[in-house]
């Protein structure tokens, strides 16, 4: 899944976060990537609590999808 901001040529970092979906509570393992430059910034933390805080799995996400 990409993240934050990947500028062009730029090398990318690859990490993984233990995800939890803010439904079902099911744990969903993410392989993400970003760009260098992006990666551990003030910036980076605060989106990364900010999509955790609303991370839904797939099949909750398209259930949320279809119910609306
Ligand atoms: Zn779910």
């Amino acid at each position: 899944m990409r993240f934050g901001k990947i500028e062009e040529n730029e090398k990318i970092i690859k990490f993984n976060l233990e995800l939890k979906c803010n439904n079902c509570e099911k744990k969903v393992p993410g392989g993400m990537k970003t760009g260098e430059k992006y990666f551990q910034t003030e910036e980076y933390f605060a989106q990364l609590n900010e999509f955790k805080k609303t991370y839904l799995c797939g099949v909750c996400r398209d259930k949320k999808r279809t119910d609306n």
